[in-house]
């Protein structure tokens, strides 16, 4: 495997891929250098499956084939992928959550939205996105596909798949909140379990009952991957893939139907690492995890850690008060939301801590947000020493899961005095991510009309009239800026260009 200290920007995981590497495992790294070169067609997003004529592609160099068996060229065919992409993740979520409570499908979201400024009701409501009901999920197929006229017509869409999308983020918290469940304490020498994807509720509770009621025996841990961190369980500082947790002491892994990681089954297997699906029996499941624990048989010496237990829920709760007043007092410049999952095509973590760096250097509030939120240990000792050895004057906070979006908006509101979110001083940074459902997450803050800055190389960029689209007519739609071009830039120009928008939004913070 080319460079593999390179691959992340965190030393000690660095250690983790060393040894597992010589142990002969080189994880997403090795699978994704047997990708190498990748199309580049589906790279610009000029590959189109939508019909069983195709698949066609879009010569992204201007030669032939220009347009798809049907006629459509290339902006259609990225607007087409833009769109499925998006909508595929919010049904991502919406997966979780039917998962989480089976009564979900047939459930109403509320289609009003109390927590968003009434200047941007006014704008989406202008705009014929709002109001949006869950079933609006069925009637935004993207029809617009005919002609290119309708592409401004998607991108409301893309508005309305924002919206629900927040709504769904909204139900699966009150799902969370209403289980009240204390924050386990985690027992450095317990029995690991991981719980990957969403597991549902049943079989999680049954897990947790049944791991309490052992009398006298091993204590276990059972851990959330951080992209499903929820409060009342530990969520997995992974390192930012469970498949480093597989070289760590984990004693058994449970797979949930939506989990994002289809390799780790075999490797689990591979590495002797019992598996399951998530709705196995629980005493199946403890006695194989405490059968693995007693063979003390990992792949390195490196030891699983729950990722801050202020993660459940975020310390920006108890913080809200001081963050109120530094913020009227002018200590704090504006907000800089790091949301954030590492993506195997850039070094881990190596553009969020750059931007966060600058963010602390700019005196912003830096919310290191989404499933990098579990690192945020390991990223603060990073920053430290990229500081000088000395702490930065305000510290990353993580304000939580994906899942928490819900609480932070409200609250951003309250800070901007209840305007549009195009005046506050805020970018929600996306610096590297590969799901779907974070892209449906950026989609949402753009409909909620935030800045939003991409750091990822996405595959919408293979249409300028596209481009120009998206870059131009969310200010329009709902106030929202999106901060992403088709060569990526590097990570010195995202933090100026974050610089650009607290210079130009100072005004109108409260
Ligand atoms: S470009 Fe047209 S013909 Fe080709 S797959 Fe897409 S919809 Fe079908």
């Amino acid at each position: 495997m080319n460079k593999i200290h390179r691959k992340t920007a965190i030393a000690e995981t660095s250690d983790i891929l060393l040894a597992a590497y010589d142990q002969g495992e080189s994880f997403h790294w090795g699978r994704y250098e047997a990708q190498l070169p990748l199309c580049a067609f589906t790279a610009n997003g000029l590959s189109c499956r939508k019909c069983f004529q195709g698949p066609c592609r879009i010569n992204p160099f201007g030669d032939e084939p220009s347009r798809g068996v049907c006629g459509a060229d290339r902006d259609q065919i990225v607007m087409e992928s833009l769109f499925q992409a998006t909508l595929d993740g919010v049904l991502e979520t919406a997966r979780s959550l039917a998962l989480l409570d089976e009564r979900f499908p047939g459930g109403n979201l509320p289609d009003a939205f109390p927590e968003l400024p009434r200047e941007t009701v006014k704008r989406l409501t202008a705009e014929g996105v709002l109001p949006v009901r869950k079933e609006d999920l069925f009637a935004v197929q993207n029809s617009y596909f005919s002609s290119k006229a309708y592409l401004g017509r998607t991108l409301r869409d893309l508005a309305r798949l924002g919206l629900i999308h927040y709504r769904l983020l909204k139900e699966m918290q009150a799902r969370f909140e209403s289980f009240g469940r204390e924050l386990p304490v985690f027992h450095p020498e317990g029995v690991n379990i991981l719980i990957t994807g969403q597991a549902p509720l049943p079989a999680l509770n049954g897990l947790v009952e049944r791991a309490g009621e052992r009398p006298g025996g091993k204590a276990f841990n059972l851990f959330l991957e951080p992209s499903k961190a929820a409060p009342g369980f530990l969520t997995l500082a992974d390192h930012g893939s469970p498949e480093l947790a597989l070289a760590m002491n984990l004693d058994a892994l449970l797979i949930g139907a939506d989990a994002s990681f289809p390799a780790l089954a075999g490797l689990a297997e591979k590495t002797g690492i019992p598996v399951f699906l998530a709705e196995e029996a629980p005493e199946k499941v403890l006695d194989l995890a405490l059968q693995h624990h007693r063979g003390r048989s990992y792949l390195t010496s490196s030891r699983l850690l729950p990722a801050p237990p202020g993660m459940n829920p975020g310390p920006l709760d108890e913080k809200k008060e001081e963050i109120r007043g530094a913020f009227r007092s002018g200590d704090i410049q504006g907000i800089l939301v790091v949301f954030a999952e590492p993506n195997v095509k850039q070094s881990f973590f190596a553009r969020s801590l750059d931007l966060a760096e600058e963010g602390i250097r700019r005196g912003l509030l830096v919310l290191i947000a989404g499933a990098i939120s579990a690192q945020v240990e390991p990223l603060s000792r990073e920053l430290t020493r990229r500081f000088g050895g000395t702490p930065p004057r305000s510290p990353l906070l993580y304000p939580g899961s994906f899942y928490d979006i819900p609480n932070w908006v409200p609250f951003f509101r309250e800070l901007n005095s209840g305007r549009g979110f195009d005046r506050l001083a805020a970018v929600i940074s996306f610096p590297e991510f590969y799901r779907t459902s974070t892209w449906a997450a950026a989609v949402t803050f753009l409909s909620l009309g935030f800045a939003v800055q991409i750091g990822t190389p996405l595959p919408f960029w293979g249409s300028p009239g596209l481009t120009e689209i998206l870059l131009k007519q969310w200010p329009r739609v709902s106030g929202g800026i999106l901060l992403a071009s088709p060569g990526l830039p590097d990570s010195q120009t995202q933090a100026r260009e974050i610089g650009e928008v607290m210079e130009t939004r100072k005004g109108g913070k409260a």
